[in-house]
């Protein structure tokens, strides 16, 4: 039996994106180590530059598709591109990180005995035809689609994080996050989100894919952060899938209208052709979070979006 030891060292892969940067300042707050491992495909330096000097904190410049050494009590594994336009940019290279990441950090954790959480997604049920989404919905997804690098990366990794806990006793924790956004996205991410309050901030035009009446269910970065932090912590005999997200479903075009509510915006509304694949509905049943984990989201999206439209604000005002 390991000994519980309140600092522990952490490994956060894809510590330097949007949701890997939040989780390690959380992290450090509680008094852990943290070693963040990226490769900076999507992530920044700026995202951790305020951890420079923090004698808890370490970043390795690292492509988990490559085996990597090194010794902690945890792993959170976050590294993949999440964005649409990202992951569709070199989908082998996505695949890859979902497949070859997820073996080598659960390699890692096996040695260790670590126990290893896995960033998964609402992706993982496709275009939904159950709604809202339970856990136990196992999904409808295209295999051979512009999505299927991100979606089938997912849910293979989700397949090998499940099958090195049935044959290696491994201890792992699977989160399926539904849409998350706030500060530290990065402006070019191409989320809606970021796209219209970057787009709404510079009065340009505002992209809307399709009619915008596709629904998604929008949550705020500190609330799922709060959700990874009770998760991981659940006894070992507890591995999930668990949803993560915000119940609260919205058209993208009621996320157009009040981006350009808030921001006070003079960007007219164009529409752009819809993405092939592109969900028509998702929205997480967290019943199994609300149970086990008393979790809720808390911030609701006036208010989160509020507080990403400050930043990008500021972020545009500098460059
Ligand atoms: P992000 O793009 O901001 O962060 C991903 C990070 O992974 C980046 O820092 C990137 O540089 C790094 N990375 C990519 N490929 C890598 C590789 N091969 N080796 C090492 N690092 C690599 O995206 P995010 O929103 O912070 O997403 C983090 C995780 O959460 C991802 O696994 C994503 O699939 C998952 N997720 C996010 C959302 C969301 O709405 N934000 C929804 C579902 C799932
Ligand atoms: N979308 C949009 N305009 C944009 C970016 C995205 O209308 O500039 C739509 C996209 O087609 C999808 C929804 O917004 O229906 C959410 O897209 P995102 O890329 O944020 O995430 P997804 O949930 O599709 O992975």
């Amino acid at each position: 039996m390991r000994q519980y030891n309140p600092q522990q060292r952490v490994l956060v892969t894809g510590g330097a994106g949007f949701l890997g940067s939040h989780l390690i300042d959380r992290l450090l707050a509680q008094g852990h180590e943290v070693v963040c491992a990226d490769n900076l495909f999507t992530g920044s330096k700026r995202n951790i530059a305020h951890l420079h000097g923090n004698p808890n904190f370490e970043f390795v410049r690292h492509d988990v598709t490559f085996p990597l050494y090194m010794e902690v009590d945890r792993i959170y594994n976050l590294a993949c591109p999440a964005s649409p336009v990202h992951y569709q940019h070199d989908p082998v290279q996505t695949t890859k990180t979902s497949v070859h990441g997820a073996i080598n950090m659960l390699g890692l954790a096996k040695r260790l005995g670590a126990r290893i959480f896995q960033a998964s997604t609402s992706e993982v049920y496709g275009d939904p035809s159950v709604h809202p989404q339970p856990e136990g919905y196992w999904g409808n997804v295209n295999p051979i689609g512009i999505r299927s690098c991100y979606d089938e990366g997912k849910r293979c990794a989700e397949t090998l994080f499940f099958d090195y806990h049935r044959q290696h006793g491994l201890d792992i924790k699977v989160a399926r996050i539904f849409n998350t956004y706030g500060p530290r996205m990065h402006p070019n991410d191409g989320r809606v989100v970021s796209n219209f309050i970057v787009q709404a901030l510079k009065n340009e035009p505002i992209t809307i894919y399709g009619e915008g009446q596709q629904t998604r269910s929008f949550c705020f970065v500190d609330d799922l952060v709060e959700g990874f932090l009770r998760l991981m912590e659940q006894p070992a005999d507890f591995p999930g899938p668990m949803n993560l997200g915000n119940p609260n479903e919205f058209t993208i075009r009621q996320l157009a209208d009040k981006v350009i509510a808030l921001t006070g915006s003079r960007s007219p509304l164009v529409h752009k052709p819809l993405p092939s694949d592109d969900p028509t509905q998702r929205q997480p049943d967290i019943r199994l979070a609300r149970e086990r984990l008393g979790w809720e989201p808390k911030v609701q999206l006036e208010e989160g979006l509020r507080k990403t439209i400050d930043y990008f604000d500021g972020l545009l005002r500098a460059a």
